[in-house]
């Protein structure tokens, strides 16, 4: 697996290398990569849909926005021995900026081998969308939120924290192009909500000001509270119900 330099120098390829090197070993050593190429580092906004990590034809594409600075932040880094990532030096926003490397290069490793085990709920996103859009945006929806559920890394408190007050306090409007926009934010939003107590829950939720999104947001936690239990299946049927809560609401908008 090269690591391949669209941007960057070479004192940030070697970082990029360890870190992945350490994500492998400690984190996703039950994953199987067998067939990803290259991982490679592009310049900030060239990968598609201005995302930071993306799998594309067997190659891991990386945004250089998520390496900032961070390779030149870490202490006990040289070239001659393994970076102590436990030990990051500096404050919480480089542990911040440290975690979201971490996480979304494992996001994407995970989404790797999810895809060879579970090829008919990725097929539904990447090859049937237009067939029955609720019935892709329900299968993304159960592919994000399981692949942040099951994987091993987690986010900081903090990051879960600003991205669910975040996704509350935004005034959401339902024309198409944002309605499937929030869709798409919804499992990672829903996802951050199963770490904050049910009690917590609806505190955070009594600040979204539309109740239809808000009736959607309940409906989605409580379907995914029931689908975890089926651990990981790869079956459109076990998603009607979700498929059912987007179709329903957008029709309330409209
Ligand atoms: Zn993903």
């Amino acid at each position: 697996m090269d690591v391949v330099m669209h941007i960057g120098t070479e004192y940030e390829k070697m970082f990029l290398e360890e870190v992945i090197k350490h994500i492998i070993v400690n984190f996703a050593s039950n994953l199987d990569l067998s067939g990803i190429v290259s991982i490679e580092l592009l310049p900030h906004k060239t990968i598609p849909n201005e995302s930071s990590g993306r799998m594309e034809n067997k190659k891991l594409l990386l945004s250089y926005h998520l390496l900032s600075d961070i390779a030149y932040k870490c202490e006990n880094y040289n070239s001659n021995t393994e970076i102590d990532f436990k030990k990051v030096s500096g404050d919480y926003k480089v542990i911040e900026e440290v975690n979201v490397l971490f996480t979304t290069i494992y996001h994407e490793l995970f989404h790797f081998d999810d895809r060879k085990k579970r090829p008919k709920l990725y097929a539904s996103v990447e090859i049937n969308w237009d067939e029955n859009i609720y019935l892709s945006l329900a299968a993304l929806y159960w592919i994000e939120f399981s692949t942040h559920y099951n994987g091993k890394l987690r986010e900081t408190e903090q990051h879960m924290q600003k991205y669910c007050n975040n996704f509350v306090n935004r005034n959401w409007n339902f024309s198409n192009e944002e309605y499937f926009y929030m869709l798409k934010q919804m499992p990672y939003f829903i996802y951050r909500c199963f770490h904050f107590s049910i009690i917590q829950f609806n505190e955070l939720i009594t600040k979204i000001d539309n109740i239809i999104e808000q009736k959607m947001v309940i409906e989605c936690r409580e379907v995914s509270e029931k689908l975890i239990t089926l651990e990981k299946f790869d079956d459109y049927v076990e998603l009607r119900q979700l498929e059912i809560i987007f179709r329903k609401a957008y029709k309330k908008t409209i």
